[in-house]
């Protein structure tokens, strides 16, 4: 017996941690710095740290009081109604719901390229079809409803990144109003905020309530995630704001028990501690800043907490980076051979990892 025939399946590459380069290099880790996966610099918020020693005792039970609780909070921020929150096993998971409550098989999915892998994998294990519309190096990686608009074609889902991954680019609300308005009403337009902490910009849930002079809309969703402006990547806990109309269906799809009761208590506590995503992100605003200064390369502006660096090589420059202890993501599996991403960091990490740059570009020249 053999797994069903894989091979139009391409398998997540998770960046390599600092144990698996430091051994592969025979040296000490204490030495490295990672920078290439968007983790938070300052750890988790202290607050969910003891949230968690507190669970540990508890966890024969099977989540339900905290899970109750956490979308609570979470519809409580974005003022609406407890069903249209989808908890789930970090972002990731929130994408396959998204995915299983939409496509048939065959149907389509429309999404950013370059951009975030998982939309496409995940489309696929549901049986569904890719389309892509492009983003340019030239223009900065604009996001706009016109050019989005012009590579649609009745997909069930377009997928926006604001802030993208890996540019960092946004795109406003009035453009994925537009966007709303003019895709067909069998098409959900979801915007996936990731890194929504960290930009200037409003959150779009804004367009789901009707808040701040927009109308509520029906065919927008969010994606959100505690991964990465709350620390808590290895917890593994997002989350998407559907419309109304979808609550039902979250019933319907979701693995029983969607999120650990860790991870519920975890952001719950989390969720309240505004001191650290506070401190988290005015670290990364003031980093992705100085990045773009101090490097001597083109750095795209970002409204993430990364930057987006044209090296010329990336592999070699990232190469070279992480022999001297600075582990970097090297952008050729985006389709951008030519650029690394580095994450913001704290000041120190930040600095070596410029620095470090800089010696390298200055040595490959
Ligand atoms: N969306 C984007 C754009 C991302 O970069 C990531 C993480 N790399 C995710 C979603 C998913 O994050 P997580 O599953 O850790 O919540």
């Amino acid at each position: 017996m053999q797994p069903r025939d894989l091979s139009d399946h391409v398998a997540y590459e998770a960046g390599r941690g600092i144990e698996e380069v430091a051994r592969e290099l025979d040296r000490d880790p204490s030495t490295f710095v990672k920078l290439a996966s968007n983790e938070n610099p300052h750890g988790p918020s202290p607050a969910a740290t003891e949230a968690i020693r507190e669970t540990a005792s508890s966890v024969s039970s099977y989540p339900k009081a905290a899970h109750a609780d956490l979308v609570a909070a979470i519809a409580d921020r974005w003022t609406v109604e407890p069903k249209q929150v989808w908890l789930a096993n970090g972002g990731d998971g929130a994408i396959d719901y998204l995915h299983r409550a939409t496509l048939e098989p065959g149907e389509s999915i429309l999404v950013p390229t370059p951009g975030f892998a998982y939309y496409g994998m995940s489309a696929r294990f549901h049986h569904g079809e890719i389309s892509e519309y492009p983003l340019s190096t030239d223009d900065d990686f604009a996001q706009s409803a016109e050019d989005i608009l012009e590579a649609y074609d009745g997909e069930r889902i377009v997928w926006l990144t604001s802030p993208h991954n890996p540019s960092g680019s946004t795109i406003s609300l009035s453009e994925i109003e537009r966007l709303a308005e003019e895709t067909t009403d069998e098409t959900l337009v979801v915007v996936d905020e990731a890194y929504g902490e960290f930009a200037d910009r409003e959150s779009a849930t804004a367009l789901l309530e009707g808040r701040d002079g927009f109308d509520a809309r029906d065919d927008v969703a969010v994606l959100r995630t505690f991964s990465k402006a709350y620390g808590l990547a290895g917890i593994r806990l997002g989350y998407a704001v559907v419309p109304e109309a979808w609550a039902d269906a979250y019933t319907r799809v979701n693995t029983p028990f969607a999120a650990s009761e860790l991870a519920c208590r975890a952001g719950l506590a989390a969720i309240d501690d505004d001191e650290h995503v506070d401190l988290t992100v005015e670290t990364a605003r003031e980093a992705r800043e100085y990045m773009r200064e101090a490097i001597d390369a083109h750095v795209w502006p970002s409204e993430g907490n990364f930057v987006l660096a044209d090296v010329g090589d990336a592999a070699a420059v990232a190469d070279a980076m992480q022999r001297r202890g600075v582990i970097v993501r090297d952008c050729s599996s985006f389709g951008l051979p030519e650029c690394i991403r580095i994450t913001c960091g704290t000041d120190a990490e930040t600095n070596r990892a410029v620095d470090t740059l800089n010696e390298v570009l200055a040595d490959l020249d």
